[in-house]
């Protein structure tokens, strides 16, 4: 560097240099060169150049440039400054400027150092704008930090999320590490999970990209707490479309919310109210009114209650005091409270309200700004104290004993008719005591039993005993009690008693157990006298069950007595006998008709007896049965004795039959001879023996078929025959044997019947005998015959002597005959009508008859067409 040209270069050269550049040749830091950029830098010109640092640039003599030079030149180590504040006067002005710079030691051969070169940059530009992005970074940092906003970024790709502090907190995380995704859902209240998914996927879809506000509840993961937060985000999406970053913010509004809720519980809670509450302005306008308002002051729902004013609510009178009187009344402390009349607004009735005035104030100015009110309709409160009013009433003039004691016994109250009942005036009560009018055991019980069950359960009632205080007599009572109890402590407070005199009970009660026991007396002594008969006595319920049989009926029968009630005595029937006595007796039950039947039963002796059974049924004023009394009456004997007539008959008929066939058969042929011989009237006289001896054969007919019947020998044809031609032959030989009698006929049955003709022409032949015996002074008989689809009906009509009413049921009774003074002048067995009713009954129809004494009677039978089914 000693030539001038070297020099010349060397400047050139840092001239060229395109950073700043300066060289200083000593340790006094003499700037031996520099180049255009450098002064520029220290705001200086060329005069600077040959000149030490301190000298040519002197702002710099308390800054420690000139020092770290100096060691650099001493140590010969390079220096690296950064981004370091230097305060340079450019332009006239002290300016601070930072700059990337380094000294670096230029050294000879020796290793000494010659001089320094620097180079610097200004970063002024870059410092400032980084202090700058950090300051306001700083500022949001800060903001947010004050506002409790914390922020997240999502990477959508990996699904994790980087939240600071505040966002950590507000979700329940501990650590610093990263967050998966997924771990965060688990933070978020299970109603709200599907929520935030949902809205996050619209978020992040590129087809969507819906901005993220939300707000949700999260549950902190370590704690349990639940916090209300409102989340707001936005996702990036790249030049082709994809999400590369979700960001945004979340917010605590917990408090928020909860205070909302509080304000709007309050609010309903006034909304709700049952009392009226209402706020005016201080002119007395409207400002609010709870809906009991309204709907106590008849204000219309959607009306608005802001147009109306206090006038509206009340009567002039009433307004004029509330204005006057009491407005200026109402204290800042306690308000104001009485009772006020209001006024309905639609209907005008006024209702006596208990309101309370208050006044309210500006929380901040404190100043009176309106006036509150509260008002409880009195109307019920004023309608039960009525109401309890009238049932005081009804207690004191009720007719039962009543009173009312303290927990020592002690009457308050007793009612007239309770005071009557002891013998006291309850006017002069004077807490008697309630030991002292009840019997010393009812005290006694009352003491020990009854008030610590009261005190446990509340109520007692039983039989209790009063002493009646002037004569002295013990009233027997039943009498409930109760223990009255405080309304909000439910402390017992009292007891009340009801009582009623039971003596009028008791005698009747008396009255009837001693009914009861003449009764059972009665009984006993019924069933004695059941005893005493011969017969077997028994009684059952209305159902057919027995419930009573006399001892006759265990002396004959196998089983004992007990064993045969209800339907114990079927045991010991023939078993050939049980289907009809009990289908007959169920009949009976039923319909309540008499109940007849014949039956064997096993005696103590193993054989079957003959009973027979009669039962009628007692029934009350509505024809309901009350009780069947039966008897069974032993009829063995009977049956043996009707067995042997039975065989008699049917061996007598039989044995009758032969000779009388042949008298008969003689007689014909000794008519016969003497007609020849000219003997007329012998003749005569052996067609009359003729006609006894066919009387005779009928007699003998009719026995032979009571025998048949009797022992179940009736058979029966069952072939199709023409019903009319056979009435229409029956009627002409009929009116040949009765000269007197014309028989008349409407026969309008004209078809076939199937059964057996000549049993049917017995039946029909033997009513129309009847009828003409029957009627010795009539002149004419008719017959009918009806056609009644299934069955044919046939009547025979006569003029004669007709039936009483209780002969008309037993004429078909075998060997019934009416008896009286008639009786001989109409011969006959009395079988003829039996042994038809027989035929019928077999044939499946029914005959009955209708008569009038001295007038005539009507036979008729009922046939279905086809007897063969
Ligand atoms: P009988 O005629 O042989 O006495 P029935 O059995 O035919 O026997 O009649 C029984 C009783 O019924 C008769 O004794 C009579 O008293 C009464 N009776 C029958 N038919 C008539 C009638 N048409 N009018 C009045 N009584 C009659």
């Amino acid at each position: 560097m000693n030539s001038e040209n070297d020099l010349k270069h060397f400047n050139a050269l840092i001239e060229a240099y395109p950073t700043a550049t300066a060289i200083y040749s000593d340790r006094n830091i003499t700037i031996a060169a520099a180049n255009q950029e450098m002064l520029a830098l220290w705001g200086k010109n060329n005069s600077v150049i040959g000149k030490e640092m301190a000298a040519a640039i002197p702002e710099l003599i308390n800054q420690p440039f000139i020092n770290l030079l100096q060691q650099v030149y001493d140590t010969g180590i390079t220096y690296h400054g950064e981004q370091e504040a230097a305060d340079l006067i450019v332009d006239g002005q002290l300016k601070t400027s930072y700059f990337n710079f380094t000294y670096k030691a230029l050294k000879d051969e020796h290793g000494k150092t010659v001089a320094i070169i620097h180079n610097a940059i200004d970063v002024t530009e870059l410092v400032l704008t980084k202090k700058k992005i950090s300051e306001t970074e700083e500022r949001l940092s800060f903001a947010l930090e004050s506002a409790e906003i914390g922020t997240w970024e999502m990477n959508p790709l990996n699904e994790t999320v980087f939240w600071d502090q505040r966002c950590r907190e507000i979700f329940g995380f501990d650590g610093h590490e990263e967050i998966e995704y997924k771990s965060v859902l688990h933070c978020i209240h299970p109603l709200d999970k599907q929520k935030v998914a949902m809205a996050v996927a619209a978020a992040i879809d590129p087809n969507r990209t819906e901005t993220y506000d939300l707000r949700y509840r999260t549950v902190s993961q370590s704690n349990k707490t639940l916090r209300w937060v409102h989340c707001k985000g936005k996702a990036y999406f790249d030049d082709r479309g994809a999400v590369y970053r979700f960001a945004g913010i979340a917010m605590d509004i917990t408090k928020e919310i909860t205070a909302n809720l509080s304000e709007q519980q309050l609010l309903s809670l006034i909304r709700h109210n049952a009392d009226h509450m209402s706020i005016a302005d201080m002119e007395g306008r409207l400002i609010y009114m709870n809906q009991s308002g309204r709907k106590m002051l008849g204000v219309p729902e959607n009306a608005d209650i802001t147009t109306m004013t206090a006038s509206d609510f009340y009567t002039p009178e009433e307004l004029a005091r509330v204005q006057q009187t009491l407005i200026p009344q109402i204290s800042e402390e306690s308000g104001w409270q009485g009772v006020i009349h209001l006024r309905n607004y639609q209907n005008k009735q006024e209702i006596p309200c208990d309101v309370n005035y208050i006044l309210i104030k500006d929380p901040f100015s404190g100043a009176t700004i309106g006036r509150g009110a509260t008002a409880r309709d009195l109307r019920p409160e004023i309608k039960a104290k009525a109401e309890l009013k009238r049932l005081a009433t009804i207690v004191d003039i009720s007719e039962d004993f009543c009173n009312y004691c303290d927990l020592d016994g002690n009457t308050i109250y007793i009612n007239e008719a309770g005071g009557k009942l002891i013998g006291i005036d309850p006017k002069h009560i004077n807490g008697a005591n309630l030991y002292q009018y009840h019997s010393a055991a009812s005290s006694a019980e009352i003491r020990d039993r009854i008030i610590p069950e009261l005190y446990t359960h509340g109520k007692w009632s039983g039989r209790l005993e009063l002493v009646h205080q002037v004569t002295g007599e013990i009233i027997p009572i039943h009498k409930q009690l109760f223990i009255i109890r405080q309304e909000f402590s439910n402390e017992p407070v009292a007891i009340a008693g009801i009582a009623r005199d039971m003596r009028r009970e008791l005698n009747a009660k008396k009255a009837v157990d001693k009914k009861t026991e003449e009764l059972q007396q009665a009984i006993k002594e019924m069933e004695f006298l059941a005893n005493t008969v011969p017969a077997v006595v028994w009684t059952s319920h209305p159902d057919g069950m027995l419930d009573y049989i006399n001892d006759r009926w265990h002396e004959r029968s196998d089983v004992s007595i007990a064993e045969s009630l209800g339907q114990g005595w079927i045991k010991v029937m023939h078993p050939d006998d049980v289907k009809g006595v009990i289908q007959r007796w169920k009949l009976s039950v039923d319909s309540g008709n008499p109940y007849q039947t014949e039956f064997r039963m096993l005696d103590k002796h193993g054989n079957y007896r003959w009973w027979l059974v009669r039962a009628l049924a007692l029934k009350d004023a509505n024809d309901k049965i009350i009780k069947w009394y039966g008897t069974n009456t032993d009829i063995t004997d009977q049956k043996e004795l009707e067995r042997q007539k039975d065989n008699f008959l049917a061996v007598a008929s039989h044995e009758l039959k032969t000779p009388v066939t042949s008298i008969k058969a003689y007689a014909q042929v000794l008519e016969m001879m003497l007609n020849r011989a000219g003997d007329t009237k012998n003749a005569v006289l052996m067609s009359k023996m003729d006609g006894q001896i066919n009387r005779l054969t009928s007699l003998i007919g009719d026995l032979l078929d009571v025998t048949k019947i009797n022992s179940g020998r009736l058979e029966f044809d069952n072939v199709p025959f023409d019903f009319n031609q056979m009435m229409l032959e029956i009627i002409e030989d009929m009116q040949l044997t009765s000269g007197r009698h014309q028989i008349k006929h409407q026969l309008s049955f004209k078809r076939m019947v199937t059964g057996d003709r000549e049993r049917i022409a017995q039946v029909v032949i033997n009513l129309i005998t009847n009828a003409i015996k029957y009627s010795p002074n009539a002149d004419r008989i008719i017959i009918y015959t009806e056609d009644h689809d299934t069955e044919v009906q046939l009547c025979v009509q006569d003029f004669g002597i007709g039936l009483t009413r209780d002969k008309m049921d037993r004429v078909f009774e075998q060997f019934y005959r009416v008896s009286g003074t008639k009786e001989h002048t109409f011969p006959g067995l009395g079988l003829g009508l039996y042994i038809s009713s027989e035929i019928i009954k077999q044939l499946g129809g029914k005959i009955w008859v209708n008569s009038v004494i001295e007038k005539g009677s009507t036979f008729c039978f009922a046939i279905p067409l086809n007897n063969g089914n």
